[in-house]
Order: structure tokens, then C-alpha cells, then sequence
């Protein structure tokens, strides 16, 4: 071992995951530990450490590799300078400032609080806010960084004299936890009815009979209100269903334990991993068939999401309840959780029966996450509670601030700052008052975060989106970058590849850059541009917005494209048995004449198009709908694509067409139709995977959160030259960063290293 000889000083700046995580009283103690002398300190640009002693080299060693469970180190700076001569190691108050720090996430209830929660003679017995530096809110109730408990909602509870002496004791694990309390100091539950007055008793017994009698409750969780219902009774679920007006869309469920969880899922290892771990997030895993959990929770699929209990208020809740529950976000169809009680009162009292509430204001909203494993990687399908804000790490400095504004559906933003791009949480689909509204506050939140004002803005190129009209109200400098480049340009930046690439963006659709709509794109791509090397035929979406709810109309389309009018009213086919005769003639005359049936390459209504040829499926509850039925019935043993054929540039799937009509005809051909248009897709990508061969493959888009697909991708195209987001939304809600990251590479006034 290295024997160090020479007292040395030396001034240190951490950058990364590296507040609210218990960084400083890890560095105290690993001070202590080498008997170091000096000082930690939060600042607005990371934590600052000032250190001296004979150990300085194994002390930075011991930094890097005793980090704490949720710590992360993205950068850390070390100057060494004259000694000051230090008495002590202190943990000094923080100086208050803004820039680079990244967020620290909310973190699911650790171990050690539930032991606490759980035990009698604890003073925190049951009580529904514990936490400590390893857990609890985080983003969610902070107002401005750095995180302090003083800009956090937690500032309207001041601490009992027990709390503050854990608080302050840098032994003690809960010590600058910041929304640390008890429950003689901390935030209080209340039970409201739907009208928000309220009712007096023990709030989670009046939680719990209200559940048990079959009623849909709000509950106030962390990042926003959850709806919740008995996931086995069907009078419960479809009450809620009917309520909501949701009609089919996947419900997710709670679970008490992991026992329980896996009497109604199969999960494997990583997914297990997922499901216990620190942050909980929703997974989407395999149903098990024959439990007693209601049909109306997930139908016609063979998926279910799953969640765990991430708070003590939800760990209160099943104490006593022994079945599943339904814990689905609190809002209108598609549009932003709502985060307080007020609300669920007035938007949502037709829907609830009752209300857990309590005064712990949340101030940032977030969606739970939802994810899904496919050969063992994450594909981030929301992001949200526990992995938003995300922040990527920049090798140069931009010189002025960057928003990049995302799409229109599972929007997101993205803000370029310094030298990191911070990708927001998931905020909804935009187009209502509510959700315009929430991103505008976003991007508030995220100018106030970083204390700076974008002078350049990027949009997607669609005309109509909320957010491009946003930035153009903006009266700033702003340009548009293609959508399925932003999808290719998204992955890029997870992985900071800068090279050219061969990409496959395949989503619903898209505004092309010659005002069709695209969705079904091959491209050869770097960080400045993009050529179009390959592209679905594109075919009619025949009603336009028609189209996208119902399937058989895009198959129709498809059909024309193949056979004649007279065959097509002969065909045996499910699309057309889906139709009345005139209805046929009537498309057809649509198809011929081109009206209200613009041109689209999507691979998302190839999808539908294909749901619909083999009889899955023939009108859509939801997007996505088709593929997730499909992929109930594929087996992985079925490896033989359908035929297509690709001239220039333009992959016609007519022969494909032709294939699945015949095979549609015979018994009990479902399972053979969805494999082996799942191989079709394969072997599409695969025909430019062989032109270049030395190229990186790079992916994109929602038709790529099917597992099934991604799982045999990873397979096929494996490590090393195959990438696919995993950290961050791999469908729009991953664009701005796609976006922002071109804007990063392109800015006119040259970045600064
Ligand atoms: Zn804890
Ligand atoms: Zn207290």
C-alpha cells in the first residue's frame, strides 16, 4: 500500500446526483476516517470540499467508491493549493445559487424506515411521512435548488426539538434529511369526501372501509393524486372505467407485497429488481391467467402494470387490505396529474367517493414512471417519479440557454444549460387548458431551476403543435427539427455518440419534411443532418383522423393498393367483413379521388393496418391498442418473416398483404400472423443493417415499446452496435432531448470548451 508522507490541501467540486442523497454526511465521515480537515458545503454549482490532511489521495479514492446508495458522480474537479490550516471537518450551511447541480430524485420508503414505521416502540410508528437521506420526496417539493428543506414545502413545518437533534447530528442517518418529521411536527392526513369537506375519523380506516365497500378513493401520493379501487372487484373497476370514460386503456395495479405481486404476474429477475428496488417505478410484466383479479383491468392483453407500495401512506393502506388495488393517475384522459385536493373536488368529484388528503404541498407534479425489460434493459415508457429530471452531461459548454420544446403527445421538455440538457418528466399530451398550461409551468420551473433565460428555442416542424406555436409566440430566435431525426438524435444524446449512424425511427406519425406524414423511417444520421435512405410505401389513412382510431380503414387502404375494387368486395378478409358494401365503394372513392386521405410511411399504422388484416382488432379504445394485442399471441419459436420488397428507397409491403389474407382465412392462424410480421419488422431493418455494415445502429420511436420486438432486437443486432434508449423515453416523450441535442451541435455562436 502507498504510504502518503506529505500534508496536502486540496479544493474539490462534485458535480452530478449528489444532494438530497446523504453525500455530505458520507463525505464527513470519510473526513473523519482519514482525518481530514476542512469542510463540505452544498453550493448552487455542485457540493464544494475543502480538505487537507496526510490521506488526500485515499480519502478522494474512498469518494469515488463508497458512494452513497443514490449518489452519482458526474464530474468531480480537484485543485490542490496552499494549506488554510483547518482545526475540524464541518459540515457547513448551504450557500444559495443556481446552475448546474443536477435534481435530486424522489426515492421510493427504504428499509430502514419501514423496519421504523413498522415496529411499536419506534417513535415513528405508522407514522405516514417518514423518511431519511436514502428516501422519500425530493424534486417533487422542492421550489428552487439547491435542495434545502428552506426551499422545499416542508418550510411551513418547523421541527420538533427530537428532529432537529437528528437533523443535525451528522451520525445520525436522517441528518439533513431534509423533509424529515414526526408526527408531532410533521404534515397531517385528512379524509374529504367529493366535495372536499371533511369527514371526521381516522383517515386510512375511512380509506380502508371506503375500499372495502367497493368505492374509488383520490389519494394524495407523491408527485400527484392517484385513483384508487379494488383491482378484483369488476363492479369497482368498471365503475371507475365508466366514470373516467376510459374505456379499455391499461389500468395499473398496486400490490401489498412482492408475495402478492407474483400470484398474479410472472416476473424474472430484473424485472424483480425493478419492481423492489429504490425508486419503484410502475413495470409492465406478464399477467398471470385464472387469478381473481377483474377482466376489466387490463383487456384483451396478456400485460399488466405493477407497482409496489413506494410510500408510507400506501405501505398504511395495507395493513389491512388484502387485496390488489387499482392505482392509476388522477386526471382526464391524457392530460397532467392533479396535485391537489381542490381539484379533485371540482374536476373529478363525478369520479371519486372520497379523498385521502394532507397538507405536504406538492410543488413539482410528476407521473409515476412506467417501464419495461426487454433481454434485460430498461425501455423507459413515461418517465417520471424517481427518474425525472433527468440531466445528460455535456463535453463543451453551451454559451446561451437552449429550450428545446418536444412534441404535441407525451410532452416533454428539454433545457440546454451550461454544460448539461435537462429532459423534463413526462407532462401529458398537450391540446387542453390544462396541459398547455402545466408545460408552460415547466418550463417556468426550469428557467427558475438554472436561473436562465433560452434566447434560442426548437421545436418540432409540425405547424400546429402546442409547442411549436408556444415558441413562436415567443418572439425568439427559433427552427424545427424533423421528428423522427429528433427520435434517432434522442438516443445519440443518452449515449453522447456523435458519428455517423444508421437509424430506424418507427412511431405513429410524424411531420415530414415534405408535409407528409412519416413514421416508418430509415436514415443515415449525424449530429447535423440526416438522409432519408429508406421509407414505408406510404399508403392513405383513409377519413384521415378516422384512420388512426380504426385500423380496418388503413388496411382497407392497403388492399386497394393491391387488389381491384371488384376483388376487394369479394375478398375474405376480416377488414372486409369489418365493412358494409357501400362503406367500401365509398372508401374506395375517397382512395381514388385522394380526399381527406393524406399519405402516411408510418410503421405505428402499419401496426393497426396489419391488427386488423388478421382479425385482431378492427377500432381502437387507444393508441398502441393493436400492437399490444398482436403481441399476446406471438411465439418466439415463429422466426419466418412475410414478404416485402424494397426499390428505391421504398419498402413495399404488398406481397405481406397478400400473404396475411390468406393465411386470415384459415382456423386458428393468429398466433403465425403476429410472430411472423414481428420477423417482417426484423428483417426490414436487418436488409439496411446489411448495407452498412460498419455503422451504429441507432433506434427510436413508440412502436419500439413493443417487448416483444425489442427483445428480439437485442437479440439479433446485441452489444456493442446496437442502441437503444433506456434511461430516457424511447416514444415523443424523448424528443426535446433529441431536438436540444441538435441545437447543442449546431449553435452558431461556437460553443465553448
Ligand atoms: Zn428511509
Ligand atoms: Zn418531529
Amino acid at each position: 500500500m502507498l504510504v502518503e508522507s506529505s500534508y496536502k490541501s486540496v479544493g474539490i467540486v462534485v458535480k452530478g446526483l449528489v444532494q438530497g442523497v446523504g453525500f455530505r454526511p458520507f463525505v464527513y465521515r470519510e473526513a473523519k476516517a482519514h482525518a481530514m480537515m476542512g469542510f463540505v458545503i452544498n453550493t448552487g454549482d455542485g457540493v464544494v470540499i475543502e480538505a487537507e490532511g496526510l490521506e488526500c489521495e485515499t480519502f478522494i479514492k474512498a469518494l469515488r467508491e463508497n458512494l452513497p446508495k443514490h449518489a452519482r458522480i458526474d464530474s468531480m474537479d480537484i485543485v490542490e493549493h496552499e494549506v488554510y490550516g483547518y482545526t475540524d471537518f464541518e459540515i457547513r450551511e448551504s450557500t444559495l445559487g443556481v446552475g448546474s447541480v443536477a435534481i435530486p430524485l424522489d426515492a421510493a420508503l427504504c428499509s430502514a424506515c419501514q423496519a421504523e414505521m413498522d415496529d411499536p416502540r419506534n417513535r415513528r410508528y405508522a407514522y405516514p411521512f417518514i423518511n431519511c437521506t436514502d428516501c422519500g420526496p425530493r424534486y417533487t417539493i422542492l421550489q428552487i435548488p439547491p435542495y434545502d428543506r428552506v426551499r422545499t414545502s416542508m418550510k411551513h413545518f418547523t421541527m420538533c426539538s427530537q428532529c432537529e437533534a437528528e437533523y443535525t447530528d451528522p451520525t445520525s442517518r436522517r441528518y439533513h434529511a431534509e423533509p424529515i418529521s414526526c408526527l408531532d411536527c410533521g404534515p397531517k392526513l385528512t379524509f374529504l369526501d367529493n366535495k372536499g369537506l371533511g369527514i371526521a375519523g381516522d383517515p386510512i380506516a375511512l380509506a380502508v372501509e371506503m375500499l372495502k365497500a367497493g368505492k374509488i378513493i383520490a389519494l394524495k401520493g407523491l408527485g400527484g393524486f392517484h385513483l384508487m379501487c379494488d383491482a378484483t372487484s369488476d363492479t369497482a373497476v368498471s365503475e371507475l372505467r365508466h366514470r373516467k370514460h376510459r374505456k379499455a386503456k391499461p389500468l395499473a395495479v398496486m400490490f401489498g407485497s412482492l408475495e402478492q405481486l407474483q400470484e398474479y404476474a410472472m416476473i424474472d429477475e430484473e424485472e424483480k429488481v425493478h419492481i423492489t428496488g429504490a425508486i419503484k417505478p410502475i413495470v409492465i410484466v406478464r399477467s398471470k391467467s385464472g387469478t381473481n383479479i377483474s377482466t376489466h383491468v387490463a383487456p384483451l392483453i396478456d400485460r399488466l402494470g405493477v407497482v409496489l407500495p413506494y410510500t408510507p401512506l400506501h405501505r398504511l393502506l395495507f395493513e389491512t387490505i388484502d387485496f390488489p388495488l387499482i392505482a392509476t393517475s388522477a386526471n382526464i384522459s391524457d392530460e397532467p396529474i392533479i396535485v391537489k385536493a381542490e381539484e379533485i373536488a371540482h374536476r373529478l368529484g363525478n369520479v371519486v367517493d372520497g379523498i385521502l388528503n394532507h397538507n405536504r404541498t406538492i410543488v413539482n407534479a410528476l407521473d409515476d414512471s412506467v417501464i419495461q425489460i426487454a433481454q434485460g434493459r430498461v425501455v423507459m415508457l413515461r418517465m417520471g417519479r424517481g427518474f425525472a429530471p433527468h440531466t445528460i452531461s455535456l463535453r463543451d459548454s453551451i454559451t446561451k440557454p437552449i429550450l428545446a420544446v418536444g412534441a404535441h403527445q407525451k410532452s416533454a421538455i428539454a433545457l440546454g444549460v451550461k454544460k448539461n440538457i435537462v429532459l423534463s418528466g413526462h407532462i401529458g399530451d398537450l391540446g387542453s387548458i390544462e396541459a398547455d398550461g402545466y408545460f408552460e409551468k415547466t418550463i417556468e420551473t426550469f428557467k427558475r431551476f438554472y436561473d436562465c433565460e433560452p434566447t434560442l428555442l426548437i421545436t418540432d416542424l409540425h405547424p400546429h403543435y402546442s409547442s411549436t406555436r408556444y415558441a413562436q409566440e415567443q418572439k425568439k430566435e427559433h427552427y424545427g427539427v424533423q421528428h423522427h431525426y429528433a427520435h434517432i438524435l434522442a438516443c445519440m444524446a443518452e449515449y453522447s455518440l456523435d458519428e455517423k449512424v444508421l437509424g430506424f425511427a418507427f412511431d405513429g406519425t410524424g411531420y415530414g419534411e415534405d408535409g407528409s406524414l412519416w413514421g416508418g423511417e430509415v436514415m443515415i444520421a449525424d449530429t447535423h443532418g440526416f438522409e432519408r435512405i429508406g421509407f414505408l410505401k406510404p399508403f392513405a389513412l383513409l377519413g384521415g383522423d378516422k384512420a388512426i382510431k380504426e385500423p380496418r380503414r388503413i388496411a382497407l387502404s392497403l388492399l386497394f393498393e393491391r387488389y381491384t375494387l371488384e376483388e376487394v368486395l369479394v375478398l375474405k378478409s376480416p377488414t372486409t367483413e369489418a365493412f358494409l358494401e357501400y362503406e367500401i365503394r365509398q372508401l374506395y372513392h375517397i382512395w381514388t379521388k385522394k380526399l381527406n386521405a393524406p399519405l402516411s410511411s408510418s410503421m405505428g399504422r402499419l401496426f393497426d393496418a396489419v391488427a386488423s388484416l388478421g382479425g385482431f382488432i378492427q377500432t381502437l379504445d387507444y393508441e398502441g391498442q393493436g400492437g399490444m394485442i398482436m403481441e399476446s399471441f406471438v411465439d418466439d419459436e415463429i422466426t419466418e418473416p412475410f414478404d416485402f420488397t424494397v426499390t428505391n428507397r421504398e419498402i413495399d409491403v404488398s406481397l405481406m398483404v397478400e400473404q396475411i389474407v390468406a393465411l386470415s382465412t384459415q382456423n386458428d392462424t393468429k398466433r403465425l400472423i403476429a410472430s411472423r410480421f414481428i420477423a417482417t419488422i426484423e428483417a426490414m431493418m436487418h436488409c439496411f443493417v446489411a448495407l452498412h455494415p460498419k455503422l451504429p445502429i441507432v433506434i427510436g420511436g413508440g412502436v419500439f415499446q413493443n417487448q416483444t420486438l425489442m427483445s428480439r432486437l437485442y437479440r439479433r443486432f446485441g452489444e456493442g452496435r446496437f442502441y437503444a434508449q433506456q434511461q430516457t423515453p424511447i416514444n415523443d416523450g424523448g424528443i426535446a432531448l433529441g431536438q436540444l441535442y441538435y441545437a447543442y451541435h449546431n449553435t452558431k455562436e461556437k460553443n465553448e470548451r
